[in-house]
């Protein structure tokens, strides 16, 4: 007569692993909802400002390269949610952490998650780089160069974690809650430090060489002096080593300032328009983007900080998943997989939200310039190189769109232009 009482409140007690498959279960609904919302936006009619991007065949082409990049992400998501939910709900992870030292154990369990996930992501990776991109058109790497690519990849994630995992055990062992503040300020440190050393960084991945001279450089520089503005260089990335995708990007700070041409964009663009998009980097530049996305950065690492420490503080969190003891590779992972993936979407929704506002003044820079009309027939070719959605779902743009649909965007560069003329 008894026993019944018991039982039920034992299972009504709070059990970290199924609260943790719970989180999970939401942060996977979310991305079937955005998954379904992409899916239907397929359907959206052209509007018409942006229907001489496509001509009937490329757009055929397009929607058929959306659906299959759809499905892909669809099944990569699918696939990678339930391999992470069977590894933290079946307790297999609390077997490789046999070590008694905290390190090793942190170690014993992310190393092999690591190895795993990049397993993972080559494969998807591969199947969309080779099958996908291939069959469209945009791909020009070849095996060799994706397979040392991702091991270059893996080794740069697995030392930047082992790092910053055993900093955090050193204060965290000796200093408890100290790590809030301490931990915070290595992370915004880091954060500066990768901000300036981007421009080397990258070349860990591609050659750059500074833009010969000529006309266009002339051009270039006049424009850069005329703002007063001063970068380190302007360089060419060989970006046709791997895609025939073309772009062009601001990147750096202080003393590392420098806008970056993909060697595509030479054969795509005309010079016009190439002075256009580097305009808008400039844009970029003089309002000092990079470093406010930076400080956006700085709040998102403050609040993982804080998951990090509630969850390594919170002791029965691990007996929950089958481990004799506080285990830092499975705070990690918690933290990862099941914490971050609820608050991420409302951080996507700001830092998109800030990023369209930015290309918005970096586009009236263009236009300040005299180029908007340039700056649109680029955009356009650019859309069209890329096969880029031209009607996406609203909720994806709130999301996670960093850049404003084509069609808004040049809508509100023809509205400048014109407030430009009528002043
Ligand atoms: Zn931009």
């Amino acid at each position: 007569m008894d026993r019944l009482p018991m039982i039920r409140e034992r299972e009504l007690q709070l059990n970290y692993r199924i609260l943790c498959l719970i989180l999970m279960g939401i942060s996977f609904g979310y991305s079937l909802i955005l998954w379904i919302a992409k899916r239907r936006s397929a359907d959206n009619p052209i509007l018409a400002n942006v229907q001489d991007v496509y001509d009937q065949e490329t757009y055929q082409k397009w929607r058929s390269y959306q659906r299959e990049n759809q499905n892909l992400s669809g099944i990569s998501t699918l696939v990678t949610t339930a391999l992470y939910m069977v590894l933290l709900g079946s307790g297999v992870l609390a077997r490789l952490a046999t070590s008694d030292n905290p390190w090793v154990a942190m170690l014993q369990v992310l190393v092999p998650m690591f190895t795993l996930d990049a397993l993972v992501g080559a494969a998807f990776g591969y199947y969309s780089t080779f099958r996908i991109e291939e069959k469209y058109g945009f791909n020009r790497s070849t095996v060799g160069t994706f397979v040392v690519d991702q091991i270059k990849e893996w080794l740069v994630s697995m030392a930047v974690m082992a790092a910053l995992m055993s900093l955090f055990i050193l204060i965290y062992e000796n200093l408890g809650d100290w790590i809030l503040v301490l931990f915070t300020a290595i992370l915004i440190a880091v954060l500066f430090l990768v901000l300036l050393l981007y421009p080397w960084l990258s070349k860990l991945f591609n050659k750059f060489t500074p833009l010969e001279d000529g006309e266009l450089r002339q051009r270039l520089l006049a424009l850069l002096e005329r703002n007063g503005y001063t970068v380190r260089e302007i360089q060419v990335m060989d970006a046709s080593r791997r895609t025939t995708r073309s772009n062009a990007y601001f990147t750096g700070a202080g003393k590392t300032k420098t806008i970056v041409l993909y060697d595509t964009i030479r054969t795509t663009m005309t010079d016009d328009e190439i002075v256009a998009v580097f305009a808008h980097e400039m844009g970029h530049g003089l309002h000092r983007d990079t470093v406010k996305n930076g400080a956006l950065s700085i709040l998102q690492l403050v609040v993982l900080v804080l998951l990090a420490w509630l969850t390594v503080r919170t002791e029965a969190i691990y007996p929950d998943f089958g481990f004799a003891a506080r285990n830092y590779g499975l705070a990690l992972l918690l933290v990862s997989m099941a914490e971050l993936p609820l608050i991420e979407p409302f951080f996507s929704a700001v830092m998109s939200w800030v990023s369209r506002r930015a290309e918005y003044r970096a586009d009236a820079q263009a236009v300040a310039e005299g180029c908007g009309g340039e700056l649109i027939s680029g955009l356009k070719k650019l859309a069209r190189e890329n096969l880029s959605n031209l009607s996406p779902s609203k909720l994806e743009v709130v999301l996670q769109w960093t850049h404003t649909p084509l069609s808004d965007r040049i809508a509100s560069i023809e509205r400048l232009q014109k407030e430009k003329k009528s002043k």
